[in-house]
């Protein structure tokens, strides 16, 4: 939907908000005839909730004064989600279907969402409602702020508090202090995004939580904006407890990526250098010991000890040029998509 940035529901800060022009609207105040906007969804078993979705996001949208599109991704559900999706995409000219061939998980789901994605910015939510769509456009205000990422805060949370509440908590506490970004949120995934932030991240396991952390390695600007959350009103959660272990583990993963990935010698090397040194100083005393002291040295624990530090010296030295190898093949190869898409539906603007 195009309207004009003087319509008067837009809201004030969009309104007196130039810079948001630069962000929607890279061609002035004109609408463009390219996308500005991709509203990315995943969907996994939401039937009940799909035809609602697809209304209160465009609502959420009515006034983005530029283009836009929404594409859900189906992420192999079974309850009948990708016939509705189908159809849905069918009569709605702002939204494009992609059905994936099987559950691959949402964080796979939302790279095939970023993958297709054409406008410069773009939010995700959840397909169950719990994110309102009426907060999408203060995020896209707050973005417009000069930032490259903003992430929801679901200050009211509406889940469970010993299942999910707390777990997220820890996790949230946890992930700050490792990460270095400071937010009070990681889990909420209404988020707004510049596209070429997320173009050349590719996403495993549990880590499009971790784009906020991962967008702040690469030297992004990272915010928050406080949203509302509803409990969900169809379906079922997809996760219980099981997920924050695995979020903990991926959270290895960042950490690692943030201290190893661009300098992994400097790392590995220096450890390795330490640990040789070591090794040699006690090889050197137990030297003298035998040529100038004249001493036996053969029974002595320090000698395990030195020829243990100087091998563990070598190995790191050497993993640590591995992994500079590894680096660079990290960098440079990754082509790989982590998903296969079955079929596009719709997408048809006019
Ligand atoms: N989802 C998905 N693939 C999955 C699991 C979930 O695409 O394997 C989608 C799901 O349809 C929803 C979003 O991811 O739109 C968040 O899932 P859910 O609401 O179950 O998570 P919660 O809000 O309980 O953390
Ligand atoms: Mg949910």
């Amino acid at each position: 939907m195009v309207t004009s940035l003087s319509d008067a529901k837009v809201p004030s800060a969009l309104k007196h908000n130039p810079a948001l022009a630069a962000v929607t609207n890279p061609y002035g105040n004109q609408a463009s005839s390219q996308i500005a906007l991709s509203i990315v969804i995943p969907i996994y078993n939401e039937v009940d909730t799909l035809p609602h979705l697809i209304k209160r996001v465009e609502q959420g949208v009515a006034d983005y004064p530029d283009r836009y599109e929404i594409i859900c991704v189906d992420d192999g559900s079974q309850d009948g989600s990708t016939d509705l999706l189908r159809q849905l995409a069918a009569n709605h000219n702002h939204l494009q279907a992609i059905i994936l061939r099987r559950n691959y998980g949402q964080t796979a789901a939302m790279a095939a969402g970023f993958e297709n994605a054409q406008g410069q910015v773009i939010v995700t939510l959840d397909g169950d409602l719990q994110n309102d769509p009426q907060d999408i456009l203060p995020l896209l205000a707050k973005l417009s702020e000069g930032y490259d990422l903003v992430s929801g805060w679901r200050k009211n949370r509406q889940d469970a508090a010993l299942t999910r509440l707390l777990p997220s908590k820890i996790a949230n506490f946890i992930i700050g202090k490792v990460t270095g970004v400071k937010l009070h949120d990681y889990g909420c995934s209404l988020k707004a995004y510049r596209a070429e932030l997320v173009a050349d991240m590719k996403l495993y396991g549990e880590l499009h939580r971790f784009l906020p952390a991962l967008a702040f390695i690469e030297g992004a600007k990272v915010t928050e904006v406080a949203v509302r959350h509803h409990a969900r009103k169809h379906g079922k959660s997809k996760y219980g407890l099981g997920r924050t272990f695995r979020v903990l583990m991926d959270l290895f993963t960042v950490s690692f990526m943030k201290t190893f990935l661009t300098r992994p010698m400097h790392v590995f090397g220096s450890l390795g250098m330490a640990s040789i040194g070591a090794g040699s100083v006690l090889g050197l005393y137990l030297g003298f010991v035998r040529i100038v002291l004249q001493q036996g040295i053969g029974d002595r624990p320090l000698l395990l000890l030195a020829v243990v530090l100087f091998l563990a010296g070598v190995q790191l030295f050497c993993v640590g040029l591995l992994a500079e190898l590894l680096m660079r093949t990290y960098h440079e190869s990754q082509n790989k998509p982590i998903y296969r898409v079955r079929e596009r539906v719709g997408g048809r603007l006019i």
